[in-house]
């Protein structure tokens, strides 16, 4: 039968596999498995099947791309320069509308976290079970992903619709995106960066009109949601020069499904502003901390110094967690559908934490931070590197007065 909706990975897509199987090694599902239907070579043969009407759309074809972890290590790899991240996403948007029961189960990232009070109720019934403990008890990746929360306020302090002044002499305007899950969850990330931007010239506008991102819909085959989303988006950023995202996984989505205006990532943003002497290096103190980048910052978007300038410049010393940038198995909803291989994931990255030895990491993803902080043991920080730096920014101006521009 084939290919049925205008998201379908394109014949141009698929052409551009020569089956070399360089990917092959930097696949986290085929490491595991050993499996070629769990490589990426394996799931462009199986898109092709699909696409020429050999191989029906069923259960069966759907799991090998719902294995998927979207990490797009593959992408980085290859030399035929596939695009394998917008093919899978064409690929799943093909699964949900051939089958009922991914529809059903889809439906939820497509439509709830762009309805703020479908997330505030989530959020709600997240912070009594953190106060009732429930992360201890509550089996299976509902228990864990309550362990890798910060602790939630039953009504979360919103950012959206605030503006804030530059201090000093104002060098522009950046709209943040406020995110669906971001805003009630990690809202001292957007703080920090708020804090940040402001002391470096900016002046942060968050606009009220913009809703979720799309990366989670249009990772789990819900096109016309994420198509949605970035329309509502695109009208709520227009005004705006820069859009700065403090989320791996949405800047890299943003990027390639752009609102209008440059979309940067805040790491990207602030390292820069260190690099141009607008933001102080402040004093060493020798503090290890493991930098984790997350698949859509390495991967996805090449971005890996800047992380690392920041946490240096935040006086820390900065070590890689994983030279290999495998994924740390949290990839929006696969902690969900395929549990026990994100917890294998998860745990193994995890366990370089502790042979690191640190007490503190810096991940700039909310998934990626859940995943490490619902298994490093007790007492080790994740935090994103800009709120490092933000509070690094404010004590030594409380302590002193004589930051050492760059
Ligand atoms: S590296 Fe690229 S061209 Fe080679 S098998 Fe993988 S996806 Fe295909
Ligand atoms: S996106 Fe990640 S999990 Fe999926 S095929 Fe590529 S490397 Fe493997």
């Amino acid at each position: 039968m084939g290919w049925t909706t205008p998201w379908a990975p394109t014949r141009a897509e698929l052409a551009a596999c020569v089956e070399c199987g360089l990917c092959l090694p930097v696949c986290p599902t085929f490491r595991l498995t050993g499996d070629e239907t769990a490589s990426p070579r394996g799931r462009i043969n199986a898109m092709r099947g699909v696409a020429s009407g050999l191989l029906p759309l069923d259960a069966s074809v759907a799991e090998v791309f719902e294995f998927c972890l979207q990490c797009r290590a593959c992408e980085a790899a290859c030399p035929s320069l596939v695009p394998f991240g917008r093919a899978m996403e064409g690929a799943r948007a093909e699964a949900t509308a051939a089958l009922a029961a991914a529809r059903v189960r889809r439906g939820v990232a497509g439509r709830w976290v762009a309805r703020r009070r479908a997330v505030g109720v989530a959020t709600w019934f997240a912070a009594l079970g953190q106060r009732l403990g429930a992360g201890r008890w509550l089996p299976g990746p509902l228990g864990t992903g309550l362990r890798g929360m910060r602790r939630l306020r039953f009504r979360p302090r919103s950012s959206l619709g605030t503006t804030h002044e530059a201090v000093g002499m104002p060098i522009g305007t950046a709209a943040l995106l406020a995110g669906c899950v971001m805003d009630p969850w990690f809202g001292e990330v957007h703080r920090a960066v708020i804090a940040v931007l402001t002391s470096a010239g900016y002046r942060v506008v968050v606009p009220a009109g913009q809703t979720c991102c799309g990366a989670l819909a249009a990772h789990e085959g819900r096109a016309a949601d994420a198509d949605r989303m970035a329309e509502t988006n695109r009208a709520a950023f227009a005004p705006f020069d820069l859009v700065v995202v403090d989320a791996a996984g949405c800047s890299a989505h943003l990027v390639g499904h752009g609102p209008g205006p440059t979309v940067e990532d805040a790491v990207v943003v602030v390292a820069r502003l260190i690099d141009e002497g607008r933001l102080p290096t402040l004093p060493g103190h020798g503090t290890p901390v493991a930098v984790q980048d997350p698949c859509h910052h390495r991967h996805a978007q090449r971005i890996t110094a800047p992380p690392r300038t920041i946490v240096r410049a935040a006086g820390y010393v900065a070590i890689d967690l994983d030279p290999d940038g495998m994924c740390c198995g949290a990839a929006g909803l696969y902690s969900q559908a395929h549990p026990d291989t994100s917890d294998q994931l998860g745990r193994a990255k995890a366990d370089q934490v502790a042979g690191l030895g640190v007490d503190v990491v810096a991940s700039a993803n909310p998934g990626c931070e859940m995943q490490l902080r619902a298994r490093v043991k007790t007492g080790v920080r994740v935090a994103h590197p800009v709120e490092l730096y933000a509070e690094a920014l404010l004590a030594f101006r409380r302590g002193s007065t004589a930051a050492t521009p760059t």
